[in-house]
């Protein structure tokens, strides 16, 4: 056992019946009343880190969250010492999927794969105990996972589901539908809301038109929606009332030279490239706007990472995950990758990016981070997470603690939810990472997760792993 001073007297079962035989082979601590003694409290505010913290908590919920010394530990509670360890907020992610890219291939005819069975458990593992799906492409798998894991068939993140996605003509993936009207995207937006999905997602090559209709409609269903755009810029989707946008700045076409309206040229995705971060006069106003308007920003550099020349070569535990075709598929994007005659370009644009992200945070605007497991087929949930996370820290320059705060209560309050997750306080659900290290002072640090608690119900992270290992990919 890694956790010292488990006692087990006086306790009953909390809940027991709601879970699988899968799920409790995953659970760990499954008690009505725990008390976490001595943990160095990361509260996921951004604000320093507290030795000698203790929280109590209860049905799910936090109880308490003080100096050891003052606590006072029900009798019944169950105690967990966490002296050397970090606890911190489970975090938020918003730009995850159910699928991987692997096999999507044949360029501009992208077929993507569900991925229900391991990326669930990498994701609650890696300690995203809420994560945006961003976009799907088999809508009743994402509705109906959801559902399992909520009722505790599944073990798996909690899931705000994002509807399939709002693309127009033109678009590479044969499994979206491509909008041509206005009043397609209306109806659309409408019979997913129906079903249940509870936020949205614009693509590439949707136009303005419709992008106008598919915002109002979302909004009027008191939803929210974000962009993967590329016709449509950045400064267009905001002033039409776009609640977010996706990648950073990377999808961004306000910078591309000779742009015409409503197109998505073959290039788009260099058109940061150009651009000099410092002197143009046109991204700082950009950013003003975005700020001016609330538009929220998610990072995902893991994913972009994996185009840059300076990427660190995979981990062999990382690839250790892999089903064996996907690992070729990933090998082989590498190899590709290394000798593109667009990797310089891809290099600044990268740095570009994260200039630009920090400077959005700076100006007092609201940035989020995701993952996205798509790209060259090695960014996947769970690894993918941690990466997105640490190159916040890397390449943007924020301070691990500001990082934290991204992944957490950023990730919050972007969904509307900061009055339940995103940090650790009283009232908010139990939603825990207690870590083997110290993330406020090493950002890696994050990987060394131990537990993850989800509405109180304590996951072992590393059981988790390892039940997906050679399987990622395959399902
Ligand atoms: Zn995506």
């Amino acid at each position: 056992m890694v956790l010292a001073c488990i006692m087990f007297s006086g306790w009953h079962s909390f809940s027991q019946s709601k879970f699988s035989e899968q799920t409790k082979s995953f659970i760990a601590f499954n008690v009505p009343v725990i008390a976490m003694k001595d943990a160095l409290l990361i509260d996921g505010t951004g604000n320093a880190a507290k030795p000698h913290q203790t929280v109590i908590i209860s049905n799910g919920k936090i109880d308490w969250v003080g100096n050891n010394d003052k606590a006072s530990i029900p009798a019944a509670a169950a105690i967990i010492d966490l002296n050397g360890k970090a606890l911190m907020p489970g975090f938020v992610m918003l730009h995850e999927h159910m699928y991987i890219s692997a096999h999507a291939m044949e360029q501009r005819y992208a077929h993507l794969r569900q991925t229900p069975a391991t990326f669930p458990r990498l994701y609650l593992g890696a300690g995203a105990t809420t994560i945006r799906t961003a976009g799907n492409v088999e809508p009743y798998s994402d509705l109906n996972l959801k559902k399992d894991i909520d009722a505790g068939k599944i073990p798996g993140p909690q899931m705000e589901v994002t509807a399939p996605y709002l693309e127009g003509k033109g678009s590479m993936f044969p499994q979206m539908k491509h909008l041509a009207t206005p009043e397609d995207a209306v109806a659309f937006v409408n019979f997913w809301a129906d079903q249940g999905f509870t936020s949205f997602k614009a693509y590439m090559f949707i136009n303005k038109p419709t992008l106008k209709a598919a915002i109002d409609a979302v909004h009027a269903r008191g939803l929210k929606i974000t962009g993967h755009l590329c016709a449509v810029t950045y400064r267009e989707a905001a002033e039409m009332g776009i609640d977010q946008l996706e990648h950073g700045f990377v999808a961004s076409t306000d910078f591309q030279v000779a742009k015409k309206e409503n197109e998505c040229p073959p290039n788009a995705d260099y058109a940061l490239a150009g651009v000099n971060v410092d002197t143009d006069a046109s991204v700082r106003q950009l950013l003003q706007y975005l700020v001016a308007k609330k538009t929220i920003i998610t990072s995902t550099l893991a994913v972009f990472e994996g185009y840059t020349a300076a990427q660190p070569a995979p981990s062999a535990e990382l690839l250790s995950y892999f089903s064996p075709d996907s690992r070729d598929f990933y090998q082989q994007q590498l190899a590709g990758i290394k000798s593109s005659p667009s990797i310089g370009d891809d290099d600044k644009v990268f740095v570009n990016n994260a200039r630009m992200e920090k400077m959005f945070y700076d100006m007092g605007g609201l940035l989020t981070v995701g993952t996205d497991p798509t790209g060259n087929g090695g960014t996947i949930a769970g690894f993918g997470n941690w990466r997105a996370i640490e190159l916040l820290v890397e390449a943007d320059g924020f301070t691990p603690l500001q990082a934290i705060r991204i992944a957490t209560l950023n990730g919050a309050s972007a969904l509307g939810l900061q009055h339940q997750v995103g940090t650790i306080a009283i009232g908010k659900q139990a939603d825990l990472i207690i870590v083997d290290g110290d993330p406020s002072t090493n950002i890696s640090d994050i990987r060394k997760v131990q537990y993850v608690f989800k509405q109180g119900i304590g996951f072992d992270a590393k059981k988790l792993f390892a039940s997906v290992k050679g399987r990622v990919g395959f399902n």
